[in-house]
């Protein structure tokens, strides 16, 4: 009786979440996260999955029974399209905000990797006309629209705490799971992973991401329950983050600065979760009469989307938001915001000479319409940029909080005049201590745990307090590590 485990992505890396379990020859993904990085090295790497094509196909014994998705979030759900793609047809698990949010978020990514496609292949027509080495031919994008629309005909909704049994499963052998709440993002859970052999049966407990207590609009994570081993993430594990309570403050002090000075605060800020957390500490500040009510605008169609999806999810909602919706009509809707979705409305924001916030996308400055606003606001220094998350190295966002004194914008070198804020307070990933807080409950029951969702300093890091406070065996796998539980 025994669980083969086959580590694929997310392994001592941040991106890319997928795992392959195995019991019974019942096959199982946790996780088919896209892995974020370089154009090429994405596209090689998500081009390959943890079960060889053949397996994929073969939803039976020895083929892929089941997916387990943990969350939302591209870098653990992204790659599902290119399961599908490849011939997959069975169930994929995961609660019904997830399966809401995966919507508009495989459809945004199938966009993006088409516009990938695009660029590389234009890019080797130039080199090839110009005589200079290019690449393999044409590509084509990793996945389409299409496979999009089909992953989302193959989700199968749980809900959490109730216990179900995977396909081609049965009490005797195969697998069952139990979704609990994650607290990170609205719909995210751990999964508590029982397999079953001959009667006997192993319980492994993935954290997928583990959210924090006290983060706006959603539920605090649910105490770990007990396993006999453990597959953490670990992306913070030697950090430690600001407490979250001042952050509603510190926002009320930065309009007031702004508005005095007759500027705009524009804020970079992922479209899910991120904007919708600002958003709801925004109307609670106007609420409050702790800021006037300047205009406000949310300036990304996805996070328009995204929003009423949040609207529709309020089984999800912590008692805060609860309590502020009982008051208001629209924990997300007030007369001075206004979402726009037109390219029209967005510009004409240029124009705008008095005080506003605009809240836009992407997070890190890449891509999007924030790149018209900072283009047209940093040169000012009446205005604020606000850096709401965690920006990668080399991504303008990262120059912006670098406070480079000038970056290129389109191509364009411009002055960095506008002032610069970062709030790492909202981060939706638990740091060390609610890392070791959360896995708590589970430690007199663990034999092992395996840490996965972190670099590897922040593992090694992780792996010592562990072991300091715990006293249990930890391993940081690699990608295709394998490994048998009983
Ligand atoms: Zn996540």
């Amino acid at each position: 009786m025994s669980i083969r485990l086959h580590f694929w992505g997310a392994a001592q890396t941040v991106t890319g979440s997928s795992h392959h379990i195995e019991c019974s020859g019942r096959n199982v993904l946790l996780d088919c996260g896209l892995f974020q990085g370089h154009r090429q090295e994405a596209f090689d790497i998500n081009s390959h999955l943890a079960l060889l094509p053949e397996q994929i196909q073969r939803q039976s014994d020895d083929g892929l029974s089941a997916v387990v998705l943990s969350h939302a979030h591209i870098d653990h759900s992204g790659n599902l399209p290119s399961l599908v793609k490849l011939g997959y047809r069975g169930l994929i698990y995961t609660t019904p905000a997830t399966i809401d949010l995966c919507g508009p978020m495989l459809r945004d990514s199938a966009h993006i990797q088409k516009d990938d496609a695009d660029f590389l292949n234009k890019r080797d027509s130039v080199r090839k006309s110009m005589g200079l080495p290019y690449g393999r031919g044409p590509v084509p994008p990793l996945y389409t629209l299409e496979h999009a629309e089909q992953v989302m005909q193959q989700f199968r909704p749980v809900l959490l705490h109730q216990p179900e049994i995977l396909a081609h499963s049965t009490k005797d052998s195969g697998f069952r799971v139990t979704f609990t709440n994650a607290g990170h993002m609205l719909g995210s859970a751990c999964i508590l992973v029982e397999g079953t052999e001959h009667g006997q049966t192993t319980r492994l407990l993935f954290s997928g991401d583990v959210g924090r207590k006290n983060l706006p609009i959603i539920r605090d994570p649910d105490p770990s329950p007990a396993a006999d081993y453990l597959i953490m993430e670990s992306t913070y594990g030697d950090r430690l983050h600001q407490p979250i309570g001042p952050v509603k403050h510190k926002l009320a002090q930065m309009v007031h600065r702004v508005t005095a000075r007759g500027g705009h605060i524009i804020v970079p800020a992922f479209a899910v979760e991120r904007t919708q957390q600002l958003i709801l500490l925004l109307h609670q500040l106007i609420d409050e009469k702790a800021i006037p009510q300047l205009p406000i605008f949310v300036d990304s169609p996805l996070a328009a989307n995204v929003t009423d999806i949040f609207r529709d999810h309020r089984e999800e909602w912590d008692g805060e938001a609860t309590a502020f919706y009982a008051k208001n009509e629209d924990a997300f809707g007030w007369k001075s915001l206004r979402y726009l979705r037109t390219v029209q409305e967005s510009k004409a924001l240029n124009d705008v000479r008095t005080p506003f916030i605009v809240i836009s996308s992407s997070g890190m400055c890449e891509a999007g319409r924030i790149l018209h606003h900072l283009k047209n606001g940093i040169g000012d220094p009446r205005n604020l940029v606000l850096i709401t998350g965690y920006q990668a190295p080399d991504t303008l966002g990262r120059k912006l909080v670098e406070k480079l004194l000038e970056v290129n914008i389109y191509g364009e070198p411009i002055r960095l005049l506008a002032e610069v804020e970062s709030i790492g307070e909202l981060s939706g990933h638990a740091d060390q201590q609610e890392l070791l807080a959360w896995m708590a409950p589970a430690v007199k029951t663990l034999k092992k745990v395996f840490l996965v969702h972190g670099e590897p300093d922040a593992q090694t890091v992780l792996k010592g307090e562990i072991e300091k406070h715990y006293g249990l065996e930890v391993i940081c796998p690699k990608r295709d590590d394998r490994f048998e539980i009983v």
